[in-house]
C-alpha cells in the first residue's frame, strides 16, 4: 500500500527530479548513573522526507502522517523552484543506475522481542559489578541502546529499495577517586549492527572499565615532549576518521578553497604502505549503508592507496560538482535530515608488522591507548589517550596518564614509520556529529600504527 502511494505521489511530480525516504524506526534506551535509574524507555517513530530538484535548486519537506505525501511533493517542488529561480549555481546530480532492492537483517536475537525489563536487568547487572569493584569507584554511567529502522527509498529515476539497519550500543563507564583532586575514568564500549545477543557477556568488560579507572588513580602522568609513539588500533582509528576523514567528504572540501589544494588527488600524504578506505558495507559493521541515502550502492573507496591520495567521499551532487563518481557517502541521520556527506566504515588497511615489531628499537616512547574525545581545528589535532603505557628499551613500562597528543594531521601522516597487521573495527558507543546530524553511526578502526615526533603534552 505504502509502494503505490510513494510512487503515485512521486509520477505527479513536477519537479525535475522527486525521491522520498520513509522511515519507521523502534528503539530503546536503558540508563543508569550511579546507584540510579535514569532512563528506561521504548519508543517507535514513523516519518518521511521529500526532496525535489527544481531549476538547479533543493526542495525538501517532512511528514509524519503518509497521507500527506501528495501535498508534500508540491510543497517541496514550489520551494526547490523559490531557490532555483534565485540561484546561479545550478545543482546537478551525477548519475546513478535506478535499482530495486530490498536489504534485511538478521539477527541472532531480535532486540525487539526482549522486554525491557530483561534489558534493564542486564544492564543493572553490569553497573553492580562497576559500582562494586572497588571502594575507590565513586560513579558510573551504564547505557544500553538499541534501534531497529526500516528505512524506503524511491525516487523519480525508477530506484524503489527497502532496507533494515539494526543497531546495538553498550557503554560502560566507570570513575574512580581517592581525593578531590585526583579522578579517573575507565570505559568499555561496543557498537554494532547485531541482536540483543551483542550486549550480553560484558562482565569482564565491566570490571575492566573498572580497574582501569582504579589504576590511573597511582598512574604517573607523562612527561610532555616529542616521543615515538604507538597508537593503538582505537586510538589509530579515531584519529584516521576524525583528523583526517574528515577532509576527504567533498561536500565540506569544496567550500574551502584552502583544503581544496592540500586535498588534491594525486597528492602524497604518506609512505607506500599508508592506504586509507571507507567501505560501506562489512557484516556486522554499524556504519554499514548497503544503499546510501540516494539509493547509490555501497562502495569501497581507498582515500589513500600506497600513500597517495586517491579519491574523497561523495554524494551524486558533490560527485556532479567534482566531475567524480558518487561513492554512496550521502546519509542522513533520521527522516528529517537531508543526507550529506559522511563516512560509514572507515579504517587504515593492514600493514606487514607485528607488534613486537612495531615496539622493537623504540628506546624511550609512548603507547597510547584508546580515545576520550579530541577535536580539529582544520589540520591541528587534539586527541586524549584515554590511558597509555611508556616504552623503555623495547618494552612495555609503566601505566600512564594525562597524554594528549596533539599535531598537523598532514605531517602527522607522514610520519607514520610503520603499520602492525593486526587490524581491528570499533562501532563504538556514540557515532560521528556533522551539519546537526549527531549521532551518526560509524565505525573507524585500523591496526597499531607506530608514528615519529608525536608531540605529547600533559594536561
Ligand atoms: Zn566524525
Amino acid at each position: 500500500m505504502v509502494e503505490g502511494l510513494i510512487k503515485q505521489a512521486i509520477e505527479k511530480s513536477s519537479a525535475d527530479y522527486t525521491e522520498v525516504r520513509i522511515e519507521r524506526t523502534v528503539r530503546s534506551q536503558v540508563l543508569f548513573r550511579k546507584d540510579k535509574l535514569e532512563n528506561l524507555e521504548r519508543s517507535s517513530e514513523f516519518g518521511g522526507i521529500v526532496r525535489c530538484l527544481k531549476d538547479g535548486g533543493w526542495g525538501i519537506a517532512v511528514f509524519n502522517d503518509i497521507s500527506e505525501l501528495p501535498v508534500k511533493v508540491e510543497e517541496a517542488t514550489r520551494f526547490a523552484s523559490l531557490v532555483g529561480a534565485r540561484t546561479n549555481d545550478e545543482v546537478k546530480l551525477s548519475p546513478v543506475d535506478p535499482v530495486q532492492d530490498e536489504f534485511h537483517a538478521e539477527l541472532d536475537q531480535d532486540f525487539r522481542d526482549v522486554p525491557l525489563d530483561e534489558k534493564k536487568t542486564l544492564v543493572e547487572e553490569y553497573n553492580r559489578i562497576i559500582l562494586s569493584h572497588d571502594k575507590r569507584i565513586v560513579s558510573s554511567t551504564v547505557r544500553y541502546t538499541d534501534s531497529f529502522r526500516e528505512v524506503t527509498f524511491a525516487n523519480s529515476e525508477g530506484t524503489y529499495i527497502v532496507q533494515e539497519i539494526p543497531d546495538v550500543t553498550l557503554m560502560l563507564a566507570a570513575v574512580a577517586s581517592d581525593s578531590p583532586q585526583n579522578i579517573q575514568q575507565g570505559f568499555e564500549s561496543i557498537g554494532t549492527a547485531a541482536g540483543f545477543e551483542a550486549a550480553r557477556g560484558h562482565e569482564d568488560d565491566a570490571r575492566a572499565a573498572a580497574q582501569r579507572a582504579v589504576d590511573l588513580l597511582t598512574a604517573r602522568p607523562v612527561k610532555g615532549g616529542k616521543y615515538t609513539v604507538i597508537l593503538d588500533p582505537a586510538l589509530a582509528g579515531v584519529f584516521i576518521h576524525e583528523a583526517f576523514g574528515h577532509f576527504c567528504e567533498a561536500d565540506f572540501l569544496y567550500k574551502n578553497e584552502r583544503l581544496r589544494r592540500i586535498m588534491k588527488l594525486g597528492t602524497r600524504f604518506g609512505n607506500d604502505d599508508l592506504n586509507v578506505i571507507d567501505e560501506g558495507y562489512i557484516p556486522g559493521l554499524r556504519g554499514n549503508v548497503p544503499y546510501d541515502d540516494e539509493g547509490t550502492p555501497r562502495a569501497k573507496t581507498y582515500l589513500i592507496k600506497n600513500g597517495v591520495l586517491t579519491s574523497l567521499l561523495h554524494s551524486r551532487e558533490t560527485a556532479a560538482r567534482m566531475g567524480a563518481e558518487p561513492t554512496g557517502n550521502a546519509r542522513a541521520i533520521s527522516y528529517e535530515y537531508e543526507p550529506i556527506v559522511r563516512m560509514t566504515n572507515t579504517y587504515i588497511e593492514a600493514g606487514a608488522h607485528s607488534f613486537e615489531e612495531l615496539i622493537a628499537g623504540i628506546d624511550h616512547g609512548v603507547y597510547a591507548v584508546r580515545a576520550f574525545g579530541g577535536q580539529t581545528v582544520f589540520e591541528q589535532f587534539t586527541f586524549s589517550a584515554a590511558y597509555a603505557y611508556e616504552i623503555n628499551g623495547g618494552e612495555i613500562g609503566e601505566m600512564l596518564k594525562d597524554v594528549v597528543l596533539t599535531g598537523n594531521v598532514f605531517e602527522t601522516l607522514r610520519s607514520i614509520e610503520m603499520i602492525g597487521n593486526d587490524l581491528k573495527m570499533f562501532g563504538g558507543a556514540g557515532g560521528c556529529g556533522k551539519g546537526g546530524q549527531f549521532p551518526l553511526p560509524v565505525t573507524d578502526g585500523a591496526p597499531h600504527i607506530r608514528i615519529a615526533d608525536v608531540t605529547i603534552g600533559g594536561k
